[in-house]
């Protein structure tokens, strides 16, 4: 899977959101940008209105199993009212799919953009790649785009942090052991 076509931009996009729940406008803005959206200028309100959004979204990250993940993410392109169409900016220019017009501003835009990303991943077969983090109390969410599709941590800091409490917890048993 190429993670890095504007299908999958959806997903990306996602992911910033759940670890972004109370975005500024300005952030909101470049991240869209960064994903090639279309007028990506976002509001406060804009950024407002997608609070609820992010909670929703987090749901399918932290979903057990991709079954569950599935009928999450099914749910929110209904939600998302997402309807795929096919749009050229000029002529010469590429045709790409919008999951929603951009009349209709854009939180719903986001939202529909975000709902097919997820779902794009889970019909691509990596739905299991949608995690959050193992270190217990960090949570962040991640797509995992490693090659075995095995990663466990957010980052090298969550992972240093439970690999060395992890050799810790064996140290104090080994010397339990031996006292
Ligand atoms: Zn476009
Ligand atoms: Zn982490």
């Amino acid at each position: 899977m190429q993670f890095n076509t504007y299908t999958v931009a959806g997903a990306h996009v996602a992911v910033w959101l759940v670890n972004n729940p109370v975005p500024r406008a300005r952030d909101l803005t470049a991240t869209l940008r960064g994903h090639d959206v279309h007028e990506p200028a976002a509001t406060d309100a804009n950024a407002l209105a997608l609070r609820p959004w992010a909670i929703r979204l987090r749901e399918v990250f932290e979903a057990p199993a991709v079954p569950q993940k599935a009928g999450l993410a099914d749910a929110l392109l209904a939600a998302a009212d997402c309807r795929p169409r096919l749009v050229s900016h000029g002529e010469g220019q590429p045709f790409h799919l919008h999951y929603a017009p951009v009349r209709t501003g854009l939180a719903p835009r986001v939202r529909a953009l975000t709902a097919a990303g997820l779902a794009h991943v889970i019909d691509s077969g990596w739905g299991a790649r949608l995690r959050t983090c193992d270190r217990p109390g960090c949570g962040t969410a991640f797509l995992d785009t490693s090659r075995n599709g095995r990663r466990h941590f957010c980052s090298v800091r969550c992972a240093n942090q439970v690999n060395v409490a992890t050799h810790r917890r064996r140290q104090r048993q080994h010397m339990a052991a031996e006292a």
